[in-house]
């Protein structure tokens, strides 16, 4: 029993997604992984279940079939909806739970300070298919070389020319970065007004001197598409720079506002690596119940049950720390250092589950396509982004005291 037990609509939620992920991602989850491929049938799948594209302009009603009461004061029930779904679908496969829900990265700025115009825009750009037969998809372009944690260094800059904005730089560890007909590209529009000057455009595929670059290899979450994107002086039409079409229109339409989003999507990124360590978790307790060790029940091993009481409480605290973070944001609650501390101790937590599992099975975990070595591969990023660890941290230290430490 949790936090969830008298809510029937999150209950729905994570029934279906958990039905979802066991019959529809588990099956595929390693030969993804090991093929480096993005799952585009499950994800058209995935729409007529309400996992769309568009989903942070659609809002959650399609995943519940509840519309939210549209008064602003009242409680929310999105970021407690996103969590359920979160742990669900990233037990299934966390990659293919990234490829499902990428495009909520450009989603999300869109919806927050987009204009109606360019709403109706990304929705365009993502109808129908793309060239090969597939759902279209969006991409988030912010980090660059050399630029991730801290904005301030962007280099990728936009310049006005008449009524276009002429984009030119290049990004790097860009979710859906190849395949993508939309992107939100973030560049800096006035340096000497620093953070404040990154402005964020809406951008098509196929827009010249957009060039999607390397895919990259990655350790983990396999089956979503990270790459570079090049921007070659790409004239954006100034109605396309979100939130307004000036730089210098304030800092409620640049990045620094966004960022207010990551208190809601953190908590979130915590539920999937929730979601990875209680799969590791199930199966090693599985392994127990059925196994025998020297001739005895596992189960009578105190150094392995030990080992999962220990997993057991770690997987529910990360839990609790995320829906607390997610409840205060549907209570429109601050809640920055709720958030942080929760996306942080379940990064720790999947990456101790995932380690002992690996200790715990001995060999035949390293054998490549056992799921517990994928899943300790996957972990691994839930130390990097949305934040690193050591972001998180920060955040939380400045909360403490009102002091940024260096
Ligand atoms: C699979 C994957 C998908 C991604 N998808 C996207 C995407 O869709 N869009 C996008 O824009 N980006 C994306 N990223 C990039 C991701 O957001 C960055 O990797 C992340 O922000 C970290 O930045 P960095 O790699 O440049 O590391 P850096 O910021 O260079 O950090 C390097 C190290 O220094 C530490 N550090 C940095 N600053 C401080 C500080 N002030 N105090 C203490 N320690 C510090 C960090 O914690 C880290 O340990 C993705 C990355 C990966 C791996």
């Amino acid at each position: 029993m949790d936090i969830f037990h008298d809510n029937p609509m999150l209950q729905g939620v994570r029934q279906m997604l958990g039905a979802f992920a066991r019959q529809m991602m588990r099956p595929v989850a390693i030969q993804h992984d090991r093929e480096e491929s993005m799952p585009w049938d499950l994800m058209k799948a995935a729409q007529g279940l309400g996992m769309t594209q568009t989903a942070m302009l659609d809002g959650r009603r399609r995943l519940t079939g509840v519309e939210e009461d549209p008064d602003p004061a009242k409680p929310k029930s999105q970021a407690r909806i996103g969590v359920a779904a979160s742990e669900e679908l990233a037990w299934g496969c966390a990659g293919i739970a990234l490829a499902l829900g990428g495009s909520n990265l450009a989603g999300a700025p869109v919806a927050r300070i987009g204009t109606q115009e360019q709403k109706q825009e990304l929705r365009r750009l993502l109808q129908d298919t793309d060239e090969h037969g597939h759902i279209k998809i969006a991409a988030m372009a912010l980090s660059e070389p050399g630029t991730g944690s801290d904005i301030s260094g962007l280099k990728t800059s936009a310049r006005l020319d008449g009524d276009h904005w002429i984009i030119r730089g290049s990004k790097q560890w860009i979710t859906n970065g190849r395949s993508a007909s939309a992107y939100v590209v973030w560049a800096q529009t006035a340096p000497e007004a620093g953070r404040a000057g990154v402005r964020g455009f809406l951008v098509a595929r196929g827009s010249p001197g957009l060039v999607p670059g390397k895919k990259e290899t990655k350790l983990g979450i396999r089956a979503s598409e990270t790459a570079q994107v090049h921007f070659e002086d790409v004239r954006v039409h100034q109605d396309m720079m979100l939130g307004g079409a000036h730089a210098g229109d304030g800092p409620a339409s640049g990045l620094a506002d966004t960022k207010k989003m990551l208190d809601a999507t953190r908590p979130a990124i915590g539920a999937q690596a929730v979601g990875i360590a209680r799969a590791t978790y199930e199966y090693l307790l599985d392994r127990v119940r059925g196994g025998t060790l020297h001739g005895t029940p596992m189960a009578s091993h105190q150094h392995i049950m030990f080992e999962l009481a220990d997993m057991h409480m770690e997987i529910a605290a990360s839990r609790l720390l995320v829906h607390r973070a997610a409840w205060m944001a549907d209570h429109h609650l601050d809640n920055v250092a709720e958030a942080s501390a929760a996306k942080a101790h379940a990064a720790r937590t999947v990456q101790a589950v995932t380690n002992r599992a690996m200790v715990l099975l001995g060999e035949e975990a390293l054998e490549s396509g056992h799921p517990v070595e994928k899943w300790y591969r996957d972990a691994k990023i839930y130390d990097i982004f949305e934040g690193t660890g050591q972001i998180q941290r920060r955040i939380i230290a400045r909360q403490l005291t009102g002091v940024n430490p260096t």
